[in-house]
């Protein structure tokens, strides 16, 4: 008989090690170093010097049942989504910029929170989607600590931009279920030109190879639905910038050939990216379907539920 699924969490939660790892992540916003840009900013006191401009409490934008997500997510219920304001990267490109970089939301408190993931597990949620969650984990665990004790019993999927200290995954070593982490760029200058930040490859890397030795390989249940690993997205970018190729073999060689991967065609230019031309288009079909292919040809695990792009054969 297979095995009952149960929460990573839960184990930590009977232990007393959920309680205990509040406390250290609140104590790291005092002197913050929660994503890998280490601000060394106190966050109890302000938001003042955070690169998230985020102090003590977490901002939300909206919270509610989402389909948009890739089918191991959404099942036939939906995922759980959290969207958090603010962002630990500053992508020129980024489609929700008026969230991520301009912070619109309601400030929370991990009450508020707890409350939210029990109204979605209530709403018959698959799991509770943390959607930007890299620069709020110590106000995630907070507001876990609390929904788990009055009930909660979903998998966590950590939804990031993949800018993510390995000290703060230190912290979610079974908690999250779920890993989805982006795969923006493979190469520095890029990263410097695009989204201000030249270790992102370096840091991102390094993020997923933990990722993928907490959780391994994405693994569903009988109806398909995700239960635990890790599941990448990797945006393809104009004139490969996203460095397909480079991010791929990495997967293959250095993760696993096992790995989910959802190559994503959705790109179009937004925010800056209209004066950071090549930015300025969208991907074309063939460099798209190049892109595919290299992922395919690596022998990954492709999301079945690509689009076909039909709007601009160059
Ligand atoms: S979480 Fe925010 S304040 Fe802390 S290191 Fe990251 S960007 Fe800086």
């Amino acid at each position: 008989m297979a095995e009952r699924f149960e929460a990573a969490y839960l184990q930590l939660l009977r232990s007393g090690e959920l309680k205990r790892r509040v406390a250290e992540a609140y104590s790291r916003l005092e002197a913050c170093d929660i994503c890998a840009r280490e601000c060394d900013v106190n966050r109890r006191e302000s938001a003042e010097g955070a690169g998230c401009h985020t102090g003590e409490r977490a901002v939300v934008s909206s919270a509610g049942p989402h389909f948009g997500e890739e089918d191991p997510l959404v099942g036939r219920s939906g995922s759980g989504t959290i969207f958090f304001s603010w962002c630990n990267l500053q992508c020129q490109f980024c489609q929700n910029a008026e969230i991520s970089q301009l912070g619109y939301g309601q400030e929370v408190e991990p009450e508020d929170l707890a409350r939210m993931m029990l109204e979605l597990q209530e709403q018959g949620c698959h799991n509770i989607n943390f959607v930007s969650p890299s620069h709020v984990a110590p106000q995630i665990l907070a507001g876990l600590l609390i929904a788990a004790q009055a009930g909660l019993r979903l998998p966590l999927v950590y939804n990031t931009g993949g800018y993510d200290s390995l000290k703060t995954l230190a912290l979610l070593d079974g908690v999250v279920d779920i890993y989805m982490p982006d795969m923006k760029y493979a190469d520095a200058s890029v990263a410097q030109r695009f989204s201000k930040i030249s270790s992102y490859p370096a840091v991102n890397q390094a993020a997923v190879k933990e990722m993928h030795r907490q959780v391994g390989d994405l693994t569903t249940d009988e109806r398909g639905v995700a239960q635990r690993g890790l599941l990448v997205r990797h945006l393809v970018l104009p004139d490969d910038l996203a460095g397909t190729a480079e991010i791929v073999r990495f997967l293959r060689d250095e993760i696993s050939p096992d790995t989910y991967i959802n190559v994503m065609a959705q790109y179009r230019p937004c925010h800056r990216a209209h004066e950071l031309p090549p930015l300025d288009r969208r991907p074309t079909n063939k460099e798209y379907a190049e892109a595919v292919r290299l992922a395919d040809d690596a022998g990954l695990r492709l999301d079945q539920r690509r689009p076909q792009p039909v709007w601009a054969w160059r």
